[in-house]
């Protein structure tokens, strides 16, 4: 039989979750331009402008800086793949979700990952780390999420990259919720592989993860005793693809359209500044905070390690979780997100990133909720 399925129509969110956000027009514009092929020159030079741009959002001249074609979870997985070997010791630091998900791909690279482990909702422990950096002298990297967005920690990336160098171990940093939305810098922080997302603070379509590696980085890859087991996400082959330069090889089709949406987002990155872009979040962040507190609602995390562009507040006593975000949903179009793992039913996560980052929204979120917990 065939289906009478018509076309799909997206209703009009505001999105204050974990992502995505609620992206910018001119994104959704430049993303519903004509395709061209993926090795037309003009397609070329744009793919160096994005890795320009890329270079910008990230503070650095890391020549490998790229999106790799699918969403922050690729990235994870790219950097995991072609830096971890068998037998590596990494030390992961995890404080939340998607600190679990690196020691999943240590382990799935067949390396030993070391855990500090730290409370959902606190910062990772310097301290913790240190420790752990003098009992396994022989780690390769350490692994940590700068923002995790589980639970709105702000993990001091600046500080965790200085201890790891001392004790001579690759960076790896998760940067998929903090790039445009808090300070990053990546050479200035001695960062040697990173990886985001387009769907949070860059307010773009899903579906791509900016990657970087340093120097440092690339010399491991190429020192490697055996070949990057994924072959999508070998590096030196995708390097081919994105590398500097017209004579590019055949790979993969690029997802040219969202390029293009990328493109435009990290131009209107470059237009408001990175500086400025902090400033904002940081702004709507404490106005929401007031806003919240007002309503009688209270932050978990501790204020100096909050992430302005991830709220999590407790669900007040007795109140439904379910049934308030369906109400926000079904009656303002609003979305906010759910606890996650043990946080489930407890909390709220309340997102604002890039272009949602706004005061429109905060006053929007703000009355939506004062409404449903009536
Ligand atoms: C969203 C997120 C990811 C995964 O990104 P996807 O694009 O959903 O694959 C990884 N790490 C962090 C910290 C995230 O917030």
């Amino acid at each position: 039989m065939k289906p009478a399925i018509k076309s799909f129509v997206a209703p009009h969110r505001t999105l204050m979750g974990p992502g995505p956000s609620d992206v910018n027009p001119r994104i959704l514009q430049a993303l519903s331009q004509v395709t061209i092929g993926h090795l037309d020159p003009v397609f070329v030079d744009l793919m160096d402008e994005v890795k320009q741009l890329l270079q910008y959002a990230f503070q650095t001249n890391n020549a490998l800086t790229m999106p790799v074609s699918a969403p922050g979870s690729a990235g994870m997985e790219a950097v995991f793949v072609n830096l971890i070997e068998p037998d590596d010791k990494v030390i992961v630091c995890q404080n939340g979700v998607f600190g679990g998900r690196m020691q999943q791909n240590v382990q799935r690279c067949g390396g030993q990952a070391i855990m500090v482990q730290d409370e959902w909702g606190s910062a990772t422990d310097i301290n913790k780390l240190e420790q752990t950096l003098k009992q396994h002298p022989d780690a390769k990297a350490v692994a940590f999420v700068h923002a995790e967005t589980s639970t709105g920690v702000r993990n001091d990336a600046k500080t965790l990259c200085a201890l790891a160098k001392q004790y001579e171990c690759l960076t790896i940093v998760d940067a998929v919720t903090s790039l445009g939305g808090i300070e990053l810098d990546v050479d200035g922080w001695h960062i040697d592989a990173i990886y985001s997302g387009t769907q949070k603070c860059l307010s773009c379509v899903p579906g791509l993860s900016p990657v970087s590696f340093s120097l440092n980085a690339i010399e491991v890859i190429k020192n490697r005793r055996s070949p990057v087991q994924s072959w999508f996400l070998d590096m030196d082959l995708v390097m081919g693809y994105w590398g500097q330069g017209t004579k590019r090889a055949y790979h993969h089709t690029a997802p040219v359209n969202s390029v293009y949406a990328l493109h435009e987002a990290l131009v209107i990155l470059q237009e408001e500044g990175l500086e400025s872009a902090w400033q904002r979040h940081a702004e709507m962040h404490d106005k929401l905070r007031d806003g919240l507190e007002k309503l009688g609602l209270r932050f978990v995390v501790k204020a100096e390690s909050r992430l302005p562009q991830l709220n999590m507040v407790q669900i007040p006593e007795g109140v439904d979780d379910a049934a308030i975000r369906h109400r926000l949903l079904q009656e303002f179009n609003l979305e906010i997100g759910a606890g996650l793992g043990a946080l489930a039913g407890k909390v709220w996560r309340i997102g604002l990133m890039g272009y949602g980052a706004t005061q429109r929204n905060v006053d929007y979120c703000v009355d939506a909720l004062s409404q449903v917990l009536k």
